[in-house]
């Protein structure tokens, strides 16, 4: 766990097509000061207009997270957030020349070994932290987002879907850059072919392809070569979690308990978190303990 704020070393870009858009987008990411947070800019707009990725700023969630101000949007941030949240980058500027982020191969592996290349810089400043002090829950039918106090940041996420490659899959980690790196920054995305191809017919994953999604039909698995991890899917649904979580602003000490949600479900327990104001402290902690010593 990092106590220190962090950002890029240099300018880290990449190109690539929108998942939903089917365009091909430019995307660099530079470094930025302290208690800057994460902000997207739409270099291909006049005056090149800024979002902060906040879930204040969230317009949308039935696809993709999609952040918006003023009439102009960023779509589909998640899989980047992830990969800022998982080597816990506090603080960078991300400028784009088009409305979506570029889906890559459907995970946040691209985004994270572009950032490790450009090298990651230790701030001066300390972090600030939400400091859980009771349970929070959110449930409705099947679905449950909770958050409970702890002393690191852990994961547990459970889905359940009625197919046979998927089924009842459960993945629970404490969450440091080297558990992100090598056992969640992989996973892709995934989708039923019959979805997918409801979705081309009404315009939407223009770009979706084989190459950056996992593609299941009735029976089997699309893609040459199958799953990069035996429970991917379940280890998508953290990625996805680390990105939605992020736009609280701040990173969470506590346990996070996510079953059967989804952006719109991770959305409606981030409304919830923010007012049950009584419920956490932001806080700074320090390296040498595990006690939280509060904000004066
Ligand atoms: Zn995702």
């Amino acid at each position: 766990m990092h106590f220190k704020q962090r950002t890029l070393e240099q300018t880290a870009a990449c190109s690539g097509i929108g998942l939903h858009s089917g365009k091909n987008v430019n995307l660099a990411i530079k470094p930025a000061p302290i208690n800057h947070g994460i902000k997207f800019i739409r270099t291909d707009l006049q005056d090149n207009p800024s979002i902060t990725a906040h879930f204040n700023r969230v317009v949308d969630t039935s696809l993709a997270t999609v952040i918006g101000s003023d009439g102009c949007i960023v779509s589909t941030i998640e899989h980047l957030m992830a990969s800022f949240a998982g080597l816990s980058i506090d603080n960078a500027e991300v400028e784009l020349d088009a409305y979506e982020v570029p889906v890559m191969d459907g995970s946040a592996g691209p985004f994270t070994n572009l950032i490790k290349t450009a090298g990651i810089r230790e701030q001066t400043a300390a972090r600030h932290f939400f400091v859980i002090k009771e349970p929070i829950i959110l449930e409705e039918n099947a679905k449950t987002v909770a958050v409970y106090p702890g002393n690191t940041f852990k994961i547990t996420c459970s889905i359940e879907f009625d197919h046979p490659l998927i089924g009842k899959q459960s993945y629970s980690k404490e969450i440091s850059d080297n558990v992100f790196e090598t056992e969640i920054c992989r996973a892709r995305t995934f989708g039923f072919l019959h979805e997918v191809e409801y979705l081309k017919r009404y315009g939407l994953a223009r770009g979706g392809s084989l190459e950056n999604a996992v593609v299941i039909d009735k029976h089997q698995i699309l893609n040459d070569g199958g799953l990069r991890y035996p429970d991917e899917f379940v280890r998508h649904k953290i990625l996805d979690c680390l990105g939605d979580f992020s736009l609280l602003g701040m990173p969470i000490m506590g346990h996070l308990v996510v079953n059967r949600s989804g952006h719109a479900f991770n959305h409606a327990f981030l409304e919830k978190f923010f007012s049950n104001k009584k419920s956490w402290e932001t806080s700074i902690v320090s390296g040498s303990s595990d006690r939280p010593s509060s904000r004066p």
